[in-house]
């Protein structure tokens, strides 16, 4: 493809697709075998085995997911979780310090917490704006440095140019979980991030059905990442891979739609008598907004945001929505709504919530790709009876 053609919407589509096509079909066939022929001369890395990552639908799905994070190489995991945890796998050693910055994911706050110890991880956790807090952190045996491009649930934006900046400075790896955002949104590497990871059962797939996840960077970084992951074994069966592919051609259309339909939803909302605080960071309210409109293309597909009225009133307005299903998770072409401190955060104990700033009626909204104004409408409708 020219230079002309790689606009995001063009690689979505034509990025990584074989030319000529295989048999000509515009569709790149799964494959679905284990195994294939070796040929003479060929060495143990060049095998072609399913769960060695080297299936022809593999290879394909990776140059795909490598061009639009606008990596070197990616690999495709059996999950986000599998992504994180490889990366970091792949990056520390017995006896290394991880500086995490911010709240995370829940599963990753699990890892980092009960399974780091077990491997001899030393884990300070910081807050991703504020510099001081990382230099503080940082100790000879310090190796990596992780975070997530949006936090979840209040969409915090930490300090990501400067966060790849004193990595690099100091010699650490730099892990960004870059689920919330997505590559239409924000591309880590293009401010100096070495390890990208997705949960791609989120936006990349889109469509609720299949679980997955990604790693991308450097052909030298993703040599170690893939070696990691080879032999702990959460390689991504090819049919989920090709349901992925599939949701990845749509991916800027769906995350512009989710994008605009967040800003407007966010809207409304600050703009209601029956809203205390709305949290999105492509409001002029929101703490980091200058921040989140220099780095990014559009603020993503989550907000969140208190009604007046507690608990209380924080349940009969997830009640009243009918567009939304109250479930956790994010990303996909159905809006999804639900009281983080019962669902994505129950694991945590009221006082670290309390911490991290998350509220007991704080309510998550995920923006699907319903129109705008039937979703704003959904909102005035649900929340018209507790005004009464
Ligand atoms: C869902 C999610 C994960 C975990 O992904 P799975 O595909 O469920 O393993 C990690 N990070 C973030 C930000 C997520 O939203």
């Amino acid at each position: 493809m020219s230079e002309a053609q790689t606009r995001f919407e063009t690689l979505a589509v034509h990025g990584g697709e074989p030319r000529p096509a295989h048999h000509g079909s515009v569709v790149h066939p799964v494959y679905q075998g284990t195994v294939f022929e070796t040929r003479p001369g060929e060495t143990y890395d060049e095998i072609q085995y399913i769960r060695l990552n080297s299936n022809p639908s593999q290879d394909y799905l990776h140059d795909k997911l490598a061009l639009l994070e606008g990596a070197e190489a990616a690999i495709a995991t059996a999950s986000g979780m599998a992504a994180i945890t490889t990366a970091l796998l792949a990056t520390l050693q017995a006896g290394d310090h991880v500086i995490a910055a911010g709240a995370f994911y829940g599963g990753t706050h699990h890892f980092l917490t009960g399974q780091a110890p077990r491997l001899g991880w030393e884990v300070d956790f910081v807050d991703p704006a504020d510099p001081e807090a990382w230099a503080a952190a940082l100790r000879p045996e310090t190796k990596a440095f992780v975070v997530e491009t949006i936090s979840n649930p209040l969409v915090r934006v930490g300090d990501l140019r400067a966060i790849a900046a004193f990595s690099r400075e100091h010699g650490l790896t730099s892990i960004i979980d870059n689920t919330f955002a997505t590559p239409v949104v924000f591309r880590p590497h293009s401010v100096g991030f070495d390890l990208v990871c997705h949960s791609a059962t989120k936006a990349l797939n889109g469509h609720s059905d299949i679980v997955a996840g990604v790693v991308t960077g450097s052909a030298e970084r993703l040599a170690r990442v893939r070696s990691v992951l080879n032999l702990y074994g959460a390689s991504l069966d090819p049919h989920a891979g090709f349901l992925l592919a599939r949701g990845l051609k749509t991916l800027a259309l769906r995350v512009r739609q989710q994008n605009a339909n967040a800003l407007g939803v966010a809207r409304f909302l600050e703009g209601h008598q029956g809203i205390a605080q709305v949290n999105y960071p492509g409001l002029a309210s929101h703490p980091e907004h200058a921040r989140a409109a220099e780095l990014f293309d559009g603020f993503g597909s989550v907000l969140s945001f208190r009604p007046v009225g507690g608990v209380a009133a924080a349940d009969a307005l997830i009640k009243g929505l009918e567009l939304p299903y109250t479930a956790p998770s994010l990303g996909g072409v159905e809006s999804l709504v639900t009281r983080p401190a019962v669902t994505s955060h129950a694991g945590m104990s009221p006082a670290e919530r309390a911490a991290e700033g998350i509220d007991e009626d704080l309510v998550r909204f995920s923006c699907g790709i319903e129109a705008t104004e039937d979703l704003v409408a959904d909102f005035a409708q649900a929340l018209a009876p507790l005004e009464a």
